[in-house]
């Protein structure tokens, strides 16, 4: 099929186009990568009145290091580009890990960063390494800025705090700490399809193997990416080992509460939920270890 037609335009600059998105309000959807936004205009599950294609914007692609340590990425950066960063290599390796789990390399190669957050599907990785790094974002439109954390962000499934006439500009990543043990991945079909079930573990030690921070993002289990609180508050304090892998497990399998779709059965995701959890925990937790007698 072909888009219902619709008018195009291709601002040069950040200035123009917020004006443009200022003007068309609701009518208007930005164009970044296209990956998600051309499919569902191509079989009219989206008919935009006005398209603002934002790919000339050069002042949104960006991958820079703050002095205090954070990252700051332009919302134009495609994903590809991070994946490929020097920069994120060197210094955020869950970061590196992540962006390869999304899609294929082709459709990394034009999807960027901004529309893979802006879409907020449930089962997309960025916006759960989003949730789980608590990371914000910069959104801006013809009336001023915003500075929106991740967890106010994402209200549900492909919903998000952003407003008509507001162009998210830029995301902000914490400075990563060092001494983080981490584990991404995920369960899908196929490699590159979208996640059944997928998992985020991050876990700081103090002395002894004592857990000083655990972070637990889920995706593709309900309608955005979940932090799993109750297991990360029963981590927090305790001595971590093999033992703590199974409660965590349970802890997060019972908390979860997916719905079935075509693709998988909600008792299999709460199931599998629990499952990976445990494995990127081990995984996590060896990274802790490593990373305290450095
Ligand atoms: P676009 O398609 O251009 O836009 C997406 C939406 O975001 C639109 O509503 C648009 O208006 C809005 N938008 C874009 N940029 C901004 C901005 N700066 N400010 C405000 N609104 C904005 N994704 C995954 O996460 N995991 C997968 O496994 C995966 N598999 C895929 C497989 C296939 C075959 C395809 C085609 C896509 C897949 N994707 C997957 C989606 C892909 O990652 C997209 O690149 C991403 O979701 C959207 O990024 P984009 O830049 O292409 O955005």
């Amino acid at each position: 099929m072909k888009p219902a037609p619709f008018e195009y335009f291709s601002p040069s600059n950040l200035n123009e186009a917020l004006g443009l998105l200022e003007q068309y309000g609701e009518e208007a959807r930005i164009l970044a990568g296209g990956q998600s936004l051309m499919p569902l205009m191509n079989l009219r599950l989206a008919r935009p009145k006005v398209v603002i294609d934002i790919n000339r914007l050069s002042e949104l692609q960006y991958i820079k290091n703050d002095n205090n340590g954070s990252l700051t990425i332009g919302a134009l950066t495609r994903q590809r580009m991070l994946e490929r960063s020097d920069l994120v290599q060197r210094g955020y390796p869950l970061l590196t890990a992540t962006i390869p789990l999304v899609a294929h390399s082709q459709i990394r190669n034009r999807g960027t960063i901004g529309g893979s957050i802006a879409h907020a599907d449930p089962a997309a990785e960025i916006p759960a390494l989003c949730v789980a790094l608590e990371a914000e974002f910069i959104v801006r439109s013809a009336r001023g800025q915003r500075v929106i954390p991740s967890k106010d962000f994402f209200l549900g499934y492909m919903a998000t705090a952003l407003e008509p006439g507001e162009l998210l500009t830029e995301i902000r990543m914490p400075a990563w700490d060092q001494a983080y043990g981490w584990a991404v991945g995920e369960v899908s079909r196929r490699e590159g399809d979208f996640a059944l079930v997928g998992a985020i573990v991050l876990l700081r030690l103090e002395k002894k193997d004592v857990c000083k921070e655990a972070r637990i993002a889920l995706f593709g289990v309900g309608a955005k990416a979940l932090r799993m609180r109750r297991a990360e508050d029963m981590l927090c304090g305790g001595n971590l080992d093999e033992r703590t892998a199974t409660e965590v497990a349970r802890l997060v399998s019972e908390e979860l509460e997916p719905d079935s779709d075509l693709h998988a059965s909600a008792e299999y995701r709460k199931e599998v939920g629990g499952v990976i959890t445990r494995r990127f925990f081990v995984e996590a937790l060896e990274r802790a270890k490593k990373a305290k007698k450095r």
